[in-house]
């Protein structure tokens, strides 16, 4: 049996999949939050501001009160103030991001003259922007990842995520991001322990990602476990190197159930 205080759920791949939930999510959610266990949903995604991931969840029949949801680009707000207090930003994403940035006290702007350019998943992404980006890292404006994904799943396919956009930043500036904010980092996950008020031993970290959920909750010393309803196989699971292993593999969240 599994007593952990609180579990961070990684969203796509494990609670939902594009606009559908994974079977059994909603009602294992409420079996956990009637044994007392604390949960938090934690996406690197960065389209959608928390409000909108909250009410994605509540129509799924998940309730979530917008304090319970963390995503990389209400993170990267939290870090730049944390770390710089205020500025102006360029970003290379949606509304999301724009949003998240804004609320925590950043101007964002549509020109190259900026403290900051922040980088997440963008369906509209152009030359024009990346231009943009271009000017302002010449110009030692730093550059932000809020998070790194290679894909972004949906219902039945595949699509590129954010490390397209970065890369194609990279290629031009000539560096890597001066810092990266999602998963596999443990910035969102400490975020999450201090919304918890829960130590690290205490909380339980699902993803379906062994090199970005498992690793971050590894990295950060929570138990970690890694559900098959997303991205990984279970051969891709056992083949994964030490740091990225989970402790269990479970089909979904479903099966959480029997092990509280
Ligand atoms: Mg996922």
């Amino acid at each position: 049996m599994l007593k952990f205080k609180g579990i961070i759920f990684d969203l796509d791949g494990v609670v939902f999949r594009g606009a559908k939930a994974i079977p059994g999510a909603a009602e294992t959610i409420q079996f956990l939050r009637g044994k007392g266990v604390k949960t938090i949903f934690l996406t690197n995604a960065s389209m959608r501001t928390r409000a909108q991931v909250a009410e994605k969840l509540s129509k799924l029949g998940i309730s979530a009160p917008i304090e319970q949801v963390i995503t990389s680009s209400y993170g990267t707000g939290i870090f730049l103030r944390e770390k710089f207090g205020a500025g102006r930003v360029f970003t290379v994403g949606e509304n999301g991001l724009r949003d998240e940035l804004s609320q925590a006290g950043f101007q964002v702007c549509e020109h190259e003259n900026v403290n900051f350019v922040v980088v997440g998943l963008d369906r509209e992404f152009t030359y024009a922007k990346l231009s943009t980006a271009f000017k302002a890292i010449r110009k030692r404006a730093l550059f932000i990842a809020a998070n790194s994904n290679p894909i972004h799943p949906m219902e039945d396919y595949l699509q590129p995520g954010s490390a397209s956009m970065i890369a194609a930043i990279s290629a031009c500036v000539g560096k890597q991001p001066d810092y990266a904010i999602g998963k596999p980092n443990t910035f969102l996950l400490e975020i999450a322990a201090k919304q918890m008020q829960l130590q690290a031993s205490e909380i339980l970290v699902i993803g379906d990602i062994p090199e970005i959920d498992i690793l971050a909750g590894n990295k950060f010393n929570a138990y970690t476990i890694l559900v098959l309803s997303g991205v990984a196989t279970r051969e891709q699971a056992e083949k994964a190197p030490a740091e990225q292993k989970p402790k269990l593999v479970l089909d979904s969240i479903a099966d959480l159930k029997k092990l509280f």
